[in-house]
């Protein structure tokens, strides 16, 4: 396909550096931690298990980062999609302010991982940049910004003007900055993750998918490609990619990058490197590499027969955002699946005896699922709850989740076609 629009698949396995070198499982295991899904928050619990001096193992069904860690914006956000009010008006100011504390401190523990364990992941700690995609945006943007500096967040708003300047880009009207945020190449993230793991003496295996489960009253016992892994502790981090229905509804992203491109066409393209969303019905992104690719998204799949409504819409919405780079081929096109809650909240799902899964943080899961990797790994092995995120409940299903998907499909092919007939936008 390399040649053709997008033809390059995904931006960040390209660029990812070498995979993760793991040996195939040979023998039957006994372990303290078994996690299945080498995602960000298997992978951090993996290594902050290994690190307390527990013997893990993780079973990675593709590869380390297949899923949305391999696949996502790379914004490292200081807390969730919902602004901090609205989480509290839903989950009850103690709870919520207890998770929009916690989750402030994302950034943090992921970009002091990235430090302490030496992981080349292109991370940039300049802060994001949540842009007005019209003025009508510009009133989304100051209840945000309300509401996060009523819990002492840093957070500045910008003019139309100042959001020009900073992004420069003549589309944006306006920008909510969190100097607290960043980004990172995802998946070369998500493979340091592994790594440090691997250096703490966990075992990871990949290419093995964790067939079924069993409990033996205070032993998990999983089977996977014929060998038998025994463990007092079960962490399930499938998220989006799991096989459990009804949990959330699974609503696609995707995202097309420029080759390289030189100086003078990047000066005046993000010369701060934050990275960007907008405030649109349909959320778009924009954001640049370490190697002068530029990156758009928005939702939408690409693997449908309108999807070319959506590659037809990133090249316009490319040279909308940046006149001097219209016409610049994609070559760089995929799609990640996110893994969205009705009320956009994550859930931490408690079964059997030290048996956690996480999921639904509902596209803010870099922050999200490192710190919920490690405190789950806390929970499983201490069997003590209290630094828990959120309360776990016993079992989690939405109703009318396939039909919910179909709508955000459809609504985002014709949000973008109506954009391209220039009817919107
Ligand atoms: C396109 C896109 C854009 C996004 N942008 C952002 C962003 O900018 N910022 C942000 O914070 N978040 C973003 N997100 C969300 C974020 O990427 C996810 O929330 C996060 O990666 C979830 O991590 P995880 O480890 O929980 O799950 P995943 O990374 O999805 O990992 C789950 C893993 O489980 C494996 N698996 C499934 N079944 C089995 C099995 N039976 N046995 C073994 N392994 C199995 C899968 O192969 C997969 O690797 C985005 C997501 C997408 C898709």
């Amino acid at each position: 396909m390399a040649g053709t629009a997008g033809g390059k698949g995904n931006l960040w396995s390209a660029t990812a550096g070498p995979a993760v070198e793991t040996a195939p499982l040979s023998e039957d295991l006994t372990v303290d931690l078994l996690v299945v899904g080498g995602g960000f928050t298997g992978l951090s619990a993996a290594l902050h298990a290994a690190q307390s001096g527990a013997r893990v193992c993780v079973l990675e069904a593709e590869e380390v980062g297949h899923g949305g860690s391999g696949r996502n914006v790379g914004l490292v956000n200081a807390g969730l999609w919902l602004p901090p009010g609205e989480v509290a008006k839903i989950m009850g100011e103690r709870a919520g302010a207890r998770l929009n504390a916690i989750l402030a401190g994302g950034p943090d523990l992921v970009f002091d991982l990235i430090e302490r364990h030496d992981i080349a992941c292109e991370a940039v700690r300049n802060g994001t940049l949540h842009c007005a995609h019209a003025p009508a945006g510009l009133s989304d943007l100051e209840r945000r910004h309300a509401q996060l500096t009523a819990i002492g967040a840093p957070v500045t708003l910008l003019s139309a003007e100042e959001a020009r300047a900073r992004t420069g880009s003549p589309a944006v009207h306006g920008a909510l900055f969190d100097p607290r945020a960043g980004t990172v190449q995802p998946k070369a993230y998500a493979r340091g993750l592994a790594r440090a793991a691997q250096a703490a003496g966990a075992i990871i295996v990949q290419g093995l998918p964790a067939g079924r489960r069993q409990s033996t009253g205070d032993r998990w016992v999983v089977e996977a490609g014929g060998h038998r892994i025994t463990s007092r502790a079960l962490i399930e981090a499938t998220n989006a990619y799991g096989q459990t229905p009804g949990r959330f509804t699974p609503m696609h992203f995707f995202q097309m990058a420029t080759a390289p491109l030189p100086e003078e066409l990047l000066k005046d393209v993000l010369p701060g490197l934050e990275g960007c969303w907008d405030t649109a019905l349909v959320m778009s992104s924009f954001r640049r590499d370490a190697a002068g690719r530029v990156i758009v998204g928005a939702i939408g799949a690409l693997d449908h027969l309108a999807s070319g409504v959506h590659q037809a819409w990133a090249q316009r919405k490319l040279a909308r955002l940046f006149p001097q780079l219209a016409g610049q081929p994609l070559e760089h096109a995929w799609h990640g699946r996110i893994a969205s809650t009705a009320d956009h909240l994550p859930r931490i799902e408690r079964f059997g005896v030290r048996g956690y899964a996480a999921y639904g943080y509902s596209g803010r899961g870099i922050g999200t699922g490192t710190l919920f990797g490690k405190a789950l790994a806390q929970a499983a092995l201490s069997a003590e709850e209290a630094a828990l995120p959120l309360v776990p409940v016993p079992a989690y299903a939405e109703k009318m989740t396939a039909a919910r998907a179909l709508y955000y499909e459809t609504g985002a092919v014709t949000m973008h076609g109506l954009e391209l007939a220039g009817v919107k936008g």
